[in-house]
């Protein structure tokens, strides 16, 4: 017997027809590539999104044809949000930060119909275009006295084939299972993968995104979303957003320190969400200029995920700024949300040590999201805190497989999703992540987490980042080396970093050598790229050790 209740399709058009109708003059801003500051509110988000509806379908694009952006956050990619996928088309965000050849072949992979771009991604657009087999119609996101002078096929201006249709749209209603939008994994090793959402999962992941045990987000809040949009949806912020009206900024391209700073103070931010690189260009401007009152702000929250928290960086928001941190671990195939790190009752009057320990732990589980550790057998595995495991995930918003079904079943009998990371969860259901399977360094059979050891070296003051990597050892197979950013001005040699460590760390996973270098490199993601780092190292042997 089924319940008589009314079967609403839970669609990405609600969200802004609500946040239109309750919260029409909640403030939406965005600093613009061109410069400057653009101010409008939801419900002139609204009435963009109806004119990108609109301009869809004067251009002929139908439900389910996707129409790919290659654009920075800001209001129009926002308007792009709900104005493409409400129509029942699919927005593919590309991430501007892969490489050219990457980009050519995801937008061919995904068909994409239609290509909406920055202006600052003019000259790659143009450069891209004889290759994109697809793409009838390309749309610049800009006023005309901003338009790029560029040889591509059918190229509009937005405010002519945007900006000048009807601000009024009937969203169609239709199965919350068709698909909303798409999103690449950036791909580290082979070709990116489509990760294709839903109706129905974005609007059960937005809703699990506003819970106070996870992000929280409220009317109340002004968010500042510096995580991109072409990175799984925002982390579906966007969305969340709307849903309750909460009042959005955006950066633009202007990820550097004092731009962020600049407008966290000029907007009165409360909460915002990014990467640990981000927070670092952030930290870097305060300590370039000690004058600076970070508590000031008044930045209540930061959301962090998509790499691992360290102790420095959780002190810094907590002491300097006066925030509170929420970290979550996720990625592209999960919406992003799997586990998110909320302190319980319990926890009100642990000493500090135990406290720290528990807050740079990944998180718990949340409501959807159902967790296993298994071991290369696929045996389950104790959630004691101590047992390493193959991290899988299951849940109305987790992936089931790729689009196009590239690269095969990522799903176990049981429904599970393997996600790559290799984790321990502990008696209470916190996650932490020991690293991704590939990162893992193997010294005589035993695993050594890459992440800790980069934790550990990351929280000695004079550094500013830290990987570590597995070399060849004769011995052991496999050693870590720790490659070592120093923050300027700063000096530490690599047997004080040693000593440092084996403070923190057991004695056998202490690193082999020391390198230090003036920069690392970062993935699309802004991930640290281990795959580059180890052909850089290539034929490194430990030479230390016994
Ligand atoms: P990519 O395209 O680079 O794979 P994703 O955002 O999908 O981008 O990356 C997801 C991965 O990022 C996870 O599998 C995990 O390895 C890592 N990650 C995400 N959140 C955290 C976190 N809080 N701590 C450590 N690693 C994390």
């Amino acid at each position: 017997m089924h319940g008589l209740m009314q079967d609403r399709p839970l669609i990405i058009s609600s969200l802004i027809e609500h946040a239109a109708r309750f919260h029409p003059r909640t403030e939406i801003v965005s600093r613009l590539p061109e410069g400057g500051t653009h101010r409008t509110d939801w419900a002139g988000v609204r009435r963009t999104a109806c004119q990108v509806a609109n301009a869809l379908g004067a251009l002929g694009v139908k439900p389910t044809e996707r129409v790919a952006t290659l654009a920075w956050n800001g209001w129009r990619h926002l308007a792009m949000y709900f104005g493409v996928s409400g129509t029942g088309a699919v927005l593919h965000t590309v991430n501007p930060r892969l490489f050219p050849e990457q980009i050519a072949y995801i937008v061919n992979h995904a068909e994409d119909q239609v290509l909406f771009f920055d202006t600052t991604f003019a000259p790659l657009v143009e450069k891209l275009a004889p290759q994109l087999r697809t793409v009838k119609t390309y749309v610049c996101m800009s006023s005309r006295e901003h338009m790029p002078s560029i040889d591509v096929p059918d190229l509009h201006c937005w405010d002519e084939l945007v900006a000048t249709q009807s601000e009024d749209y009937d969203w169609p209603e239709f199965d919350e299972r068709s698909a909303s939008s798409l999103c690449y994994t950036s791909g580290t090793t082979g070709n990116p993968k489509g990760v294709l959402y839903s109706h129905r999962s974005t609007m059960l992941h937005t809703l699990m995104e506003l819970a106070p045990d996870t992000f929280g987000v409220s009317s109340r809040e002004t968010v500042m979303l510096i995580v991109p949009m072409f990175h799984a949806n925002g982390w579906g912020t966007p969305y969340a957003a709307a849903m309750v009206g909460a009042k959005l900024v955006f950066p633009g391209p202007h990820l550097d320190g004092k731009s962020v700073y600049e407008l966290m103070r000029d907007e009165k931010v409360t909460f915002s969400q990014g990467v640990p690189t981000v927070w670092m260009m952030l930290f870097q401007h305060l300590d370039a200029n000690p004058q600076l009152d970070a508590r000031a702000l008044g930045v209540k929250r930061i959301g962090i995920g998509g790499a691992a928290v360290s102790r420095g960086m959780l002190e810094r928001f907590e002491k300097q700024f006066g925030a509170e941190v929420t970290q979550g671990w996720g990625m592209t195939e999960t919406s992003p949300i799997g586990v998110i790190s909320k302190l319980l009752p319990k926890h009100d009057n642990l000493p500090e040590e135990e406290l720290v320990k528990v807050k740079l732990k990944q998180g718990r589980g949340v409501w959807g999201v159902d967790l296993k550790i298994v071991d290369d057998e696929g045996n389950k595995q104790p959630w004691d805190g101590e047992a390493f495991g193959h991290l899988r995930v299951r849940g109305p918003w987790i992936a089931s497989g790729y689009f196009r079904g590239e690269g095969g079943s990522p799903i176990d009998e049981e429904g599970y999703f393997s996600t790559g990371d290799v984790a321990t969860i502990d008696t209470d259901g916190f996650l932490q992540l020991v690293d991704r399977a590939k990162d893992v360094i193997k010294s005589g059979g035993e695993w050594i987490s890459s992440i800790d050891v980069e934790n550990a070296a990351a929280s000695h003051p004079a550094v500013t980042e830290a990987a570590v990597i597995g070399i060849v050892h004769p011995k052991w197979q496999e050693r870590p080396l720790l490659i070592v950013v120093r923050r300027a001005g700063a000096e530490v040699s690599a047997d004080e970093l040693r000593s440092y460590l084996a403070e923190r760390l057991a004695k056998w996973w202490l690193p082999e050598e020391v390198v230090f270098v003036d920069s690392l490199p970062h993935t699309a993601t802004g991930k640290l790229l281990k795959t580059k780092l180890r052909e850089q190292y290539k034929g490194y042997v430990a030479a230390k050790a016994e």
